[in-house]
């Protein structure tokens, strides 16, 4: 076994503080990967939370993993010893279902896919922990080749944040000639704006900060609405093909269908902890869907981060020290990141 360092929850709500672990001993198809940086999604406060109910600790957060592999098991054909690689939600899932054999993986119909923490190991059903540690042992097949030439610090937020926009972007087949809205100016809503406006849409945010709009025309976006003023909201009335909801927070849909089209769109990305009011005429007066979507398949993230590397996409990072987790959710919390945390792993 492998002793491992790392940053747990030991109990829900409780602050982050050391752990120590050890990680199994690589099989066949195993990578060992030292860990550089790990992206701190706002999916890791609601579990640390325990806000989604379920969440087994102590918990090991971080699935927005990048670094170097070190080792690799007989097997394995597709990395070597000091390439760069990352990891992101999911470590593993059944591998035959339907899903999963589509490369939908995060689909999986029988197990469900085994979450990079808070899962259970296929084989010893031991607990799965993430990335704020200094190493992990993946099965290749759920392994990602980070392109060269990437500022790997930034690349760590493509593994979730990334393909969890990338994905509906291209299973909706947005490109040049639809408005794009999207809703909250966040990890994932910082790279909806870049993926969106590189696919050729017409992208505006929707935003309670503004003091946000600087950085979202920065980012790619063409407009930018503060939908506290109630102004901005009506003049967008009717206007958009899609919103992408980033939102983390309970929120009045209604509010925002209103933003739609005829036959527009609304895709749920963000799990707030209470679920949603929908009425009824706020679809159905002008033929509304509302849609969910949950990160992507092992062969779309690769084509993702294929996708940023021929774009230069990279998110805008803050790099913290995993001492000061505690005080990072804090901001979350309040919106106050630009855009996405990310730990140096070499602080631990
Ligand atoms: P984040 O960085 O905290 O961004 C969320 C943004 O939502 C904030 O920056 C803020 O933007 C807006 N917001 C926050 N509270 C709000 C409120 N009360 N009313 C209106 N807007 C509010 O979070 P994230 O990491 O991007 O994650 C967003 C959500 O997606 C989380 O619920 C997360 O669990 C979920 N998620 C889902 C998937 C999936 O597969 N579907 C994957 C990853 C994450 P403004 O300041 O611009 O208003
Ligand atoms: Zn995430
Ligand atoms: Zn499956």
């Amino acid at each position: 076994m492998l002793p491992t360092k790392a940053y747990a929850a030991p109990a829900a709500r409780a602050p982050l503080a050391p752990f120590a672990f050890e990680r199994r001993d690589l099989r066949p198809h195993d990578v060992l990967i030292e860990i550089a940086y790990c992206g701190v999604c706002h999916s890791d406060l609601h579990q640390v939370r325990d806000e989604w109910g379920g969440a087994q600790f102590p918990m090991v957060p971080g699935h927005e993993i990048v670094g170097y592999v070190q080792a690799v098991g007989p097997e394995v054909k597709n990395f070597k010893v000091g390439d760069a690689a990352g990891v992101g939600c999911m470590v593993d899932s059944c591998r035959t279902c339907p899903s999963c054999q589509e490369g939908l993986e995060q689909y999986c119909e029988t197990t469900g896919m085994v979450g990079t923490y808070g899962g259970r190991e296929p084989g010893t059903g031991r607990p799965t922990y993430g990335g704020y540690s200094n190493q992990v042992v993946v099965d290749e097949k759920y392994t990602l080749r980070v392109p060269a030439g990437l500022d790997l610090a930034r690349v760590a937020p493509l593994l979730c944040a990334g393909i969890t926009t990338y994905s509906p972007l291209r299973q909706w087949g947005v490109g040049a000639g639809h408005r794009v809205a999207v809703l909250g100016l966040g990890g994932l809503g910082h790279m909806a704006v870049k993926i969106a406006a590189a696919m050729g849409a017409e992208v505006t945010v929707l935003s309670t900060s503004p003091g946000k709009e600087a950085d979202a025309k920065a980012l790619g976006a063409h407009q930018f609405v503060v939908t506290k003023d109630a102004a901005q909201l009506k003049a967008a009335a009717n206007s958009f093909d899609f919103i992408i909801n980033t939102v983390s927070a309970p929120l009045d849909l209604a509010a925002y269908l209103g933003l739609l089209r005829r036959d527009g769109t609304m895709i749920l990305l963000g799990v707030p902890p209470e679920a949603p009011q929908i009425p009824a005429f706020s679809l159905i007066g002008k033929r509304r869907r509302i849609a969910g979507s949950l990160i992507g398949g092992i062969a779309e993230t690769q084509e993702m981060l294929d996708f940023c590397a021929a774009h230069n996409l990279m998110s805008d990072i803050e790099l913290i020290a995993i001492k000061d987790i505690n005080e990072a959710y804090e901001r979350m919390l309040k919106g106050d990141v630009k855009y996405r945390f990310v730990i140096d792993m070499a602080t631990l």
